[in-house]
């Protein structure tokens, strides 16, 4: 008989692979706050007084790092508020931006929508439907979008910005920028990460030691409203590729995720002071905005569609 590892409770609801638990509904959810907390603390994400942004698109994974942060904002412990972008993904992002209205509303945080349209004058679909475009949808929507968050931050005084990025994310990018040899990009992998000019806000991942289906789980236990939708581009990236052979792998291996950015997290100090270059952060010349080149990335795209 299936019985809760920490409670007896017969109620179980996941049997946790890696670690052969099994939990009840309420030990679930308090064994993974308490993980997420414990993530916060060891890599020092959240100071008291922080004023956290959070990047909230209305996915599962941006919904629970605004619930857990809610009880360090209930506390008093810090101040918080999000930022939706509204890229122009049709059919796809208003039903997500609805959903984060929802969720933010019920706490009475307070909350910025932005959108691409607005700052850049065309939507990802605009962009996406342009022969001239060079890159995929996820490098222009990544662009575009840290472009305005940062922005935002800024302007509202945001101490970090804090992300939904998961155990699966980390595991992919990690293996992705390894496999393609992007050593500046896995310099910029980790929980925290160290702004390169003081325009730029500290980004911050609670959830990145939380597998994807753990993070599912939760919001159905919390009874969170999250939208499920996949991002129609979503499925042209390589990165898909590699989260499907992660998955796979997992099936046998099933403390892989958590060996792979364990390993990653011990080596990374040495890959930065390796390779860390002194890349002059200066100004983008036309938007103001950090940029190693005269002109920055989001600037150079939208320069080449004009
Ligand atoms: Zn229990
Ligand atoms: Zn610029």
């Amino acid at each position: 008989m299936k019985q809760c590892t920490k409670c007896g409770s017969e109620n179980v609801i996941i049997r946790r692979k890696a670690s052969g638990q099994m939990l009840c509904r309420e030990c679930f959810i308090e064994s993974t706050t308490r993980k997420v907390l414990r993530t916060i603390r060891k890599n020092k994400l959240i100071e008291k007084g922080d004023k956290v942004a959070v990047a909230l698109s209305g996915g599962k994974d941006s919904v629970m790092v605004l619930d857990i942060l809610n009880s360090l904002y209930r506390r008093n412990i810090i101040d918080l508020f999000a930022i939706t972008i509204d890229e122009g993904i049709g059919g796809y992002r208003k039903h997500g931006v609805d959903i984060a209205i929802k969720n933010t509303k019920e706490l009475g945080i307070y909350h910025r929508i932005e959108s691409f349209k607005d700052y850049f004058g065309k939507n990802l679909d605009d962009i996406m439907a342009d022969r001239r475009r060079e890159h995929g949808a996820c490098t222009y929507c990544g662009v575009f979008r840290r472009w305005i968050i940062n922005r935002i931050a800024r302007e509202e005084g945001a101490t970090k910005i804090a992300t939904g990025h998961n155990l699966d994310d980390e595991t992919q990018a990690i293996l992705m920028n390894y496999l393609e040899g992007n050593i500046d990009n896995l310099m910029r992998i980790g929980a925290k990460t160290e702004p390169m000019s003081d325009k730029f806000t500290v980004k911050i991942k609670p959830l990145r030691e939380i597998p994807e289906k753990e993070i599912g789980l939760y919001v159905i236990a919390r009874e969170l409203d999250v939208h499920f939708d996949e991002c129609p581009y979503s499925k042209e990236s390589f990165r898909g590729e590699i989260g499907r052979f992660i998955k796979e792998l997992s099936v046998n291996r099933p403390t892989i995720m958590y060996s792979t950015l364990k390993g990653f997290d011990k080596i990374q100090p040495v890959i930065r002071k390796e390779f860390r270059e002194n890349a002059n952060m200066g100004e983008c010349i036309n938007c103001g905005e950090p940029s190693s080149h005269e002109l920055c990335r989001a600037c150079l795209f939208l320069k080449k569609l004009e």
